[in-house]
């Protein structure tokens, strides 16, 4: 199945267009980027074939407020593991059992409208140790047939962005048709969404002039300041 057909059931969702590695520029432009409020990045082989300067693009509109949910097997993604700074590997398992989510942060925007958990009759297996970042907000756990339990839904604030990533997603399997998914893909769309906050710089300004007056003397080593 091409990537254009796997992504419809998102494109149903709101969430448009769908850039592939084929496209120049691999469809991440400065353009398609400065218009876009969320990022969704789904991705299971070609990791590597990602353009280092567009990881280095998307990267920096996260940090001034581009919302990003990662899915699935995009935990390996250069722009993931980038804004983790881990190594963001995982146990897995292809045998189409079970999973359990358990969510356990019931006041959390991405589980409004849920139940206390919701399950997958058949999904690929993810386990822990998930090499990441203690989340800054757990949403979900997941629980699978074979044992094992993972992270599934784990929310990071990067400079002015937020980042949420969701485990379930594997092709094989109609994940992204079920209603659940659904719904914690919606309102996770709305929770990372790109707001108007409060002002962000990546750079780091000299501010030679105080905001109000300074009683001291101080000669400033200029040698100490030079990169
Ligand atoms: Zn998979």
């Amino acid at each position: 199945m091409d990537a254009g057909r796997r992504a419809q059931p998102l494109r149903q969702a709101g969430q448009i267009p769908t850039p592939t590695s084929q496209d120049p520029e691999q469809g991440l432009t400065e353009k398609v980027l400065a218009d876009t409020d969320v990022l969704t990045w789904w991705g299971h082989m070609a990791h590597g074939q990602v353009k280092d300067e567009i990881v280095e693009r998307v990267h920096k509109c996260v940090l001034n407020g581009m919302g990003l949910i990662v899915m699935h097997s995009g935990h390996y993604s250069k722009i993931f593991k980038k804004l983790m700074g881990t190594g963001c590997g995982l146990k897995w398992r292809e045998a189409a059992e079970k999973e359990r989510l358990w969510c356990v942060n019931p006041g959390h925007p991405i589980a409004d409208g849920l139940g206390e958990y919701f399950e997958l009759p058949h999904t690929e297996m993810y386990g822990e140790l998930f090499d990441i970042p203690q989340p800054d907000e757990l949403v979900f756990i997941s629980w699978f047939e074979g044992g094992e339990v993972f992270r599934s839904g784990c929310c990071w604030t990067r400079g002015k962005g937020k980042v949420f990533y969701f485990r379930p997603g594997h092709e094989t399997f109609p994940i992204y048709y079920d209603p659940n998914i659904r719904k914690v893909l919606a309102n996770g769309v709305k929770y990372v969404a790109r707001r108007a906050g409060s002002p962000y710089s990546l750079n780091a300004p000299n501010i030679k002039d105080p905001l109000s007056p300074i009683a001291a003397e101080h000669e400033v080593d200029e040698s100490l300041h030079k990169h």
